[in-house]
């Protein structure tokens, strides 16, 4: 149990399927207040209402699409106004499509660029006068090893992506210190959401295959990390990275596992 998350007023960006879902769940569940963003209602009402069953009873969903700027700003103020304040963002809003190097349009490119990466800097810098009128402020990145870790072919796009979140999260987190508001990332190796199963069984099995505790994450694996870093106990702990993978990175070859 996670005291010091009660009654925390919380937005989770991408809060209603997967990791999202996952550690909007566990918020709730530690009595915080969330707001989940999605980008269709029917996605949010579902949500709401299983989230609403538990802790504090006390959450709603705002649409949001995270490449769009101005939206960014909308939902921000929106839960600021909504939750008297915010205490905590979970920059989670992500997505992995395929597309190899030499095919890469710059329509691919820039997507993958502006939901990664751009959105999550503009979601941190628009929630931050909220963030800092918290007696505690958090900002928790849901990054990835792909990028600053490890490579998948078809993925350069995604892993710049990504390793340019924890770029931005390392000098951010100089920034905002003086605010007292920490600035972490979470590296999720292969969890089992609905982004993953599209990527196919093939590519499930060989992951699976690669991850030393011998099976895939779940989102409550790296919802755990993210409570953590969102907790008092993790109150001088800002600018890092922990990677939730199983052991997936560990290995030199294949040979080097048991
Ligand atoms: P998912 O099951 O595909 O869910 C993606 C989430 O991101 C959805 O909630 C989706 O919201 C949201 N999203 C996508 N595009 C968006 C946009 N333009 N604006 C706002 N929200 C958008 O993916 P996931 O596996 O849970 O991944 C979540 C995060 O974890 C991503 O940042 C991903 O890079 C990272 N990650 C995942 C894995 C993994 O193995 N699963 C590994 C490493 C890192 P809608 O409801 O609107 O669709």
């Amino acid at each position: 149990m996670h005291h010091s998350l009660e009654g925390r007023r919380v937005l989770v960006t991408g809060g209603t399927k997967g990791i999202g879902y996952g550690i909007a769940h566990a918020f709730a569940e530690q009595g915080a207040t969330v707001i989940v963003t999605c980008r269709s209602e029917v996605d949010g009402e579902r949500a709401v209402n299983e989230l609403g069953a538990l802790g504090s009873g006390d959450a709603s969903f705002a649409v949001l699409d995270v490449a769009d700027p101005s939206a960014i700003m909308a939902v921000a103020e929106l839960a600021d106004l909504r939750l008297g304040g915010l205490d905590v963002l979970s920059a989670n809003a992500g997505i992995y499509p395929e597309s190899d190097l030499g095919e890469m349009s710059l329509v691919e490119l820039d997507h993958v660029l502006d939901v990664n990466l751009r959105g999550t800097i503009l979601i941190a810098q628009a929630c931050l006068p909220a963030l800092r009128r918290s007696a505690a402020g958090r900002i928790i990145v849901t990054s990835s090893i792909t990028g600053i870790e490890t490579g998948i072919a078809g993925m350069s796009h995604y892993g710049a992506s990504k390793a340019g979140q924890v770029g931005f999260v390392r000098s951010a987190a100089l920034e905002l210190a003086p605010d007292g508001i920490t600035i972490n990332a979470v590296l999720p190796g292969n969890i089992r959401t609905e982004g993953l199963e599209a990527l196919g069984h093939d590519y499930l099995a060989a992951m699976e295959a690669s991850i030393p505790v011998g099976r895939l994450g779940t989102p409550l694996d790296i919802a755990r990390a993210v409570l953590f870093f969102a907790d008092e106990a993790a109150s001088f702990i800002t600018g890092q990275t922990l990677i939730v993978d199983g052991g997936q990175v560990l290995p030199e070859s294949a040979s080097s596992m048991r």
